[in-house]
């Protein structure tokens, strides 16, 4: 068992407060998707209940929890996500419910003795009674307790919740880091490079990325973007393409492509779609900060070809300059 490295000092702080003794009652493990929230819970909740820690902190895998554990059927511990409803599909939400039950066997003591581990994930996805009724829980600790919340988008939590818990924050890895990490698991060395800058630099993301056709939709990003900036292709023509097939993840890569482009001009004063010099890089910004709003706006109910012309026609083309 392990975390990805850039939570190397977490995880030495969280086991060392766990052999002491003195974990938090309620952690809200929080950050982007993609930088491993999920096994940090995961092997924090192993440490917590596993009969034979190795001295690094981390789960032993062998013993008897760990066995439960890894067949999940470990009486002390409890995942709480996304139950299926009477017709089969999971829910969108975590419901009362679910937070009662939890609340009630917490209430008991443990089966093993130990620690009582409980994971909310994704805690934010907790509805309006569901927080309250987990607030309850926070307010009033058993002895014992463990309560981890994860969650990729924590201010949607009630502040109530959040200020009671302790908060582990995922950082966002350096680029020497992710690029290690990468290749560690197996991503060619020519792809890291493109991953993370589809990815905006965030590792899990980026290993995604090359799993897909993420890769592909960003080069053909990067072509429309080009023929726009030289004037061989019209705003017009790439509003009405990039509308007609996946239009908010075409955005995410033109935004991730303009963001390559701001360094690039920041570090070699030129960059890929023909702009030159730092002062293109404020214009590179609004582009950037405009083209994540439309993302945004491409949720509700507007016709994106219009949303995406008017976005292009404010492209920073090189002949504009
Ligand atoms: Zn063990």
């Amino acid at each position: 068992m392990s975390v990805p490295d850039w939570f190397a000092a977490t995880w030495q702080s969280l086991a060392t407060r766990l052999e002491r003794g003195a974990l938090p009652h309620a952690l809200l493990i929080c950050g982007d998707a993609g930088l491993g929230k999920r096994d940090l819970a995961k092997n924090l909740g192993a440490a917590a209940l596993c009969e034979r820690r190795r001295t690094d902190g981390f789960a032993c895998g062998v013993c008897r929890a760990c066995r439960l554990i890894a067949a999940g059927s470990h009486p002390d511990l409890v995942n709480i996500t996304f139950e299926l409803r009477d017709d089969g599909k999971p829910r969108s939400e975590i419901v009362i419910e679910q937070i009662r039950a939890l609340s009630q066997r917490l209430s008991l003591s443990s089966q093993f003795g130990g620690l009582q581990v409980a994971v909310i994930d994704p805690a934010d996805k907790m509805n309006h009674s569901a927080c309250n009724a987990l607030l309850k829980t926070l307010e009033e600790p058993t002895a014992s307790t463990v309560i981890v919340l994860v969650s990729d988008h924590p201010a949607r939590l009630p502040a109530t919740i959040r200020s009671r818990c302790q908060r582990v924050e995922a950082p966002l890895p350096g680029l020497a880091q992710s690029k290690a990490w990468l290749l560690a698991n197996g991503v060619p060395p020519a792809l890291v490079d493109d991953a993370l800058g589809a990815a905006l630099g965030n590792p899990g993301l980026a290993l995604r990325a090359t799993g897909d056709d993420s890769l592909a939709l960003r080069e053909q990003c990067r072509t429309d973007l080009c023929l726009l900036g030289n004037g061989r292709r019209s705003a017009l023509a790439v509003a009405e393409a990039w509308a007609a097939d996946r239009p908010q993840q075409r955005l995410w890569h033109a935004a991730a492509l303009v963001r390559d482009e701001s360094l690039a001009l920041a570090s070699a004063g030129r960059g890929a779609f023909g702009l030159t010099g730092t002062h293109e890089i404020p214009k590179l910004a609004a582009w950037f900060a405009a083209a994540n709003r439309s993302r945004e706006l491409l949720q509700s109910p507007v016709r994106a070809e219009l949303l995406l012309l008017d976005l292009l026609h404010a492209w920073p083309s090189p002949r504009s300059t």
